[in-house]
């Protein structure tokens, strides 16, 4: 049996070691070069990612993802632009998080780095397209030339899924009009002494009234060894800022937030004039349809590649999750690899779409 991962973000590596710890053969699949690292912020990890990694790694890798953690805060705090805290959700550690897992901050760059230890990736290969045989496998075409045949092929290839857009041509994915713009500064002293306490101890969201917010965490390394940050996102509905973002270099996308923020105390604006301005990125905000389960094929779907939500803190472990539901329903099945796929399917988007729905309250 064969396995192709198209998409090496979090739960395409993930599906990839454990199903390669279990000897089935896996080929993992990613457009981006080996050295290129976009994909670098502070992520907060849901119990369930937390015990996705726990089933699927190797215990060595496992123990580096915890060793690598960044120190954990109390919690999420709400803050208006006058920086009083509104409302303060605190998470305090359990003591059956070995059990139930536990909540983890992470930075992606070292998570990534760690998932990928010890597999194979065929980097700068973007999927084209597939192709169902007519022998019930499917064969997958990359940009790259390359070309090949598998008894699943995975989508873990992120929000803009082209392997969704072509096995789901129906499946939706609805722009929520909320422009962001991200990146990371260094934790010197004097950002510290800029960065709100709230955004030392845990994540904080500053919302205005207007649609535009500014979520601030520091990502502190619990070990002490490697580079402090703070990971910061500006947004604003899509009307409100210039409709070229995307055309934009770094530095303009860095003085556009900065503009956007204007009005707010003015160490905010510092936090982002102060940052590394190769981190700096932008995206939008978008959320998934539910939508109805298909007949199981030769192709599947997981993370944001089939349920993108908006951020609440929960998206990456769901994808996580995925991952290491399909690999259980592989490695332990005792009927087809068909029907061990729809049995993944059905709960996935059970518990996927109730995500989404979840994301969604949240900002109302
Ligand atoms: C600034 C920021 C902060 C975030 N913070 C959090 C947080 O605190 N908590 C949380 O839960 N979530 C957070 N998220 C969301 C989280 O990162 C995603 O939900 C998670 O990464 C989804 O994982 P995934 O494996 O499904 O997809 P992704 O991580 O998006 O990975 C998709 C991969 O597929 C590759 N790919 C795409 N197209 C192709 C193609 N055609 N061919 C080959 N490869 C392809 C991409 O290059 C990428 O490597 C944040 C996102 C951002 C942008």
């Amino acid at each position: 049996m064969k396995i192709v991962i198209v998409g090496a973000g979090l739960a395409g590596p993930l599906l990839a070691q454990g199903l390669h710890r279990a000897g089935i053969t896996v080929e993992l699949y990613e457009r981006e070069a080996a050295d290129q690292h976009s994909q670098g912020y502070r992520i907060s990890l849901d119990p369930e990612g937390d015990l996705a990694l726990r089933s699927c790694l190797p215990s060595d890798r496992y123990e580096r993802i915890l060793a690598t953690a960044g120190k954990r805060g109390t919690g999420v705090r709400f803050l208006d632009p006058q920086l009083h805290v509104v409302r303060e959700m605190l998470v305090p550690p359990r003591a059956d998080e070995d059990v139930h897992g536990r909540h983890l901050t992470v930075d992606r760059l070292t998570l990534r780095k760690i998932l990928l230890t010890g597999i194979d990736v065929h980097h700068g290969a973007s999927f084209q397209r597939f192709e169902l045989l007519d022998d019930g496998r499917v064969r997958t075409y990359f940009d790259d030339g390359a070309v090949t045949d598998a008894d699943l092929l995975v989508a873990a290839d992120g929000t803009h899924s082209r392997i969704r857009a072509q096995w789901l041509p129906d499946a939706e994915v609805i722009d929520t009009g909320q422009a962001e713009i991200y990146g990371k500064t260094a934790l010197t002293d004097e950002i510290r002494a800029l960065t709100p306490d709230a955004a030392l101890d845990g994540f904080s969201v500053i919302a205005g009234t207007d649609g535009r917010f500014m979520s601030l965490a520091a990502h502190e390394f619990a070990s002490g060894d490697g580079d402090d940050y703070v990971m910061w996102v500006v947004a604003a509905p899509t009307a409100t800022v210039p409709a070229d973002l995307s055309a934009m270099d770094k530095q303009q996308l860095q003085k556009i937030a900065m503009k956007l923020i204007v009005d707010w105390p003015e160490n905010l604006a510092a936090l982002v004039r102060h940052a590394d301005s190769e981190s700096v990125h932008n995206t939008t905000m978008r959320t998934a349809k539910p939508l109805p389960h298909w007949a199981t094929g030769p192709v599947t779907l997981m993370g944001d590649a089939i349920h993108t939500m908006i951020p609440a803190g929960s998206s990456a472990a769901t994808a996580l999750r995925d991952a290491a539901l399909l690999c259980r329903r592989i490695t332990e099945r005792t009927g087809s690899l068909r029907d061990a796929v729809h049995a993944y399917e059905t709960e996935m988007l059970d518990y996927g779409f109730a995500m989404v729905e979840r994301s969604l309250r949240s900002i109302t």
